[in-house]
């Protein structure tokens, strides 16, 4: 097994962590080439990686990571997720120097690796919000796992390979899956504890007892809707790192799903009235004629949100009501919008389809000018964005989708000009 650097060489990395040459030098020393790497899958997570060279060496997660130069400071999940959100080149370097592996590959692993990536497909719209719950495939995740980066994305709804939802918590002890508390030694059980309320929820010791449910044993529905599962192949092709898909021929549907998404998740949204999925799973989240529906069911409660669906809602430990992420929500909005873009003629698909309740003034509610996407949604969508929005919004909409399209233009003739 590899030597791992030396407690004085530790605290000196850890003094300069992520900047300066000497911290640099000092860690290259002290690292050595492993023998053997597993290469990385298509598409895997830091976190995954990691946990899966550890289990091909038999150590633990932080042995690992110090052997990989990724020095864990605190909790290993805790850091090994940080590292997952965002990696500097510093500490690329020493995973390259580790590894052998090229940094871009290495790059990729991170979720701003492939935000990079977004950035470079001309997809660079997608909110950076690291630290955020995951979802999850439980079939996925029997052990030993490899799990990808875009089960961070908020469209990570299905498991193509499994064809199932996928899940976003525990259901016994309602803890969130978020890889800043998977444990390295207890691979796929549910690293939440038990709530005080639940009998033996303390150890005899006095500590707190782990929920420990085997992740991969949680049961999700089956994906029935093919507008679902085609809208999922599209996004995983303009948003996954090495997709095999080229984007442009989706493009402007991206662009239009995008609009569709923003007016159905912004504070006062459109609401959907009419939801036609023959998927059950789906069909449970729609909330029909009723405006506010409550329903309790176990440990979780469902609410329904502004725009027709519910979502559910968990206590936490001190008595704070915390919104979940639900990726069958999600998956059900993305019904909706599927269904319009596909409808031959999507104006009047809109029209049986949304209630504005509300316009909106973007300007008042302190969004930094419209998304670029908005801008760039094809006319079809016009009518809706302009009943959305409040007067002065649709009229700065309106205003600056005039301006992109006389660049478009001015930027199409210089093209011509110069091949002339
Ligand atoms: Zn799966
Ligand atoms: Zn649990």
């Amino acid at each position: 097994m590899e030597q791992t650097p030396s407690a004085s060489d530790r605290m000196t990395g850890a003094a300069g962590i992520g900047t300066g040459p000497m911290y640099a030098t000092r860690a290259f020393r002290t690292l050595r080439r492993l023998p053997t790497v597993p290469v990385p899958l298509p598409g895997e997570s830091l976190f995954s990686w990691v946990d899966h060279l550890a289990h091909t060496y038999e150590v633990d997660r932080g042995r690992m990571m110090r052997a990989l130069g990724l020095e864990p400071k605190g909790a290993h999940a805790g850091q090994l997720a940080r590292y997952t959100d965002l990696i500097d080149r510093p500490d690329l370097e020493l995973l390259q120097h580790a590894t052998g592996l090229d940094l871009a590959r290495l790059e990729q692993m991170s979720l701003m690796g492939a935000r990079i990536h977004h950035v470079e497909s001309g997809n660079d719209e997608t909110p950076w919000a690291p630290g955020k719950v995951w979802a999850f495939c439980p079939q996925c995740l029997k052990p030993p796992a490899r799990w990808p980066s875009w089960w961070y994305e908020s469209w990570a709804v299905l498991c193509p390979v499994h064809r199932c939802y996928t899940a976003s918590f525990c259901p016994d002890c309602g803890s969130p899956f978020t890889p800043a508390t998977l444990r390295g030694d207890a691979p796929g059980l549910c690293p939440g504890f038990v709530g005080p309320s639940r009998p033996a929820s303390k150890l005899p010791s006095g500590r707190r007892r782990r929920c420990a449910r085997p992740l991969w044993k949680i049961e999700t529905p089956s994906v029935t809707d093919p507008v679902v599962r085609e809208v999922h192949r599209i996004l995983s092709s303009h948003l996954m790192v090495g997709a095999p898909f080229h984007p442009s021929a989706t493009r402007q549907w991206y662009d239009d799903f995008r609009t569709l998404r923003f007016l159905l998740g912004v504070p006062r949204p459109v609401r959907v009235r009419s939801f036609s999925s023959l998927d059950c799973t789906l069909q449970q989240r729609h909330c029909g004629e009723q405006v506010d529906k409550t329903v309790r069911e176990g440990g979780t409660q469902w609410h329904s949100s502004a725009s027709g669906f519910l979502h559910p809602w968990r206590v936490t430990d001190r008595g704070i009501r915390d919104k979940t992420r639900d990726p069958v929500a999600v998956a059900a909005e993305i019904h909706v919008i599927g269904t319009v873009l596909a409808s031959d003629d999507v104006e009047s698909t809109i029209q049986k389809v949304f209630d504005v309740p509300y316009p909106r003034d973007l300007a008042s509610s302190g969004d930094h000018g419209l998304p670029r996407y908005l801008l760039r949604a094809s006319a079809s969508l016009d009518h809706l964005l302009q009943t959305v929005l409040s007067l002065s919004s649709a009229d700065e909409l309106r205003e600056r989708r005039a301006l992109m399209a006389s660049l478009r233009m001015q930027r199409t003739s210089t093209v011509k000009q110069d091949r002339q």
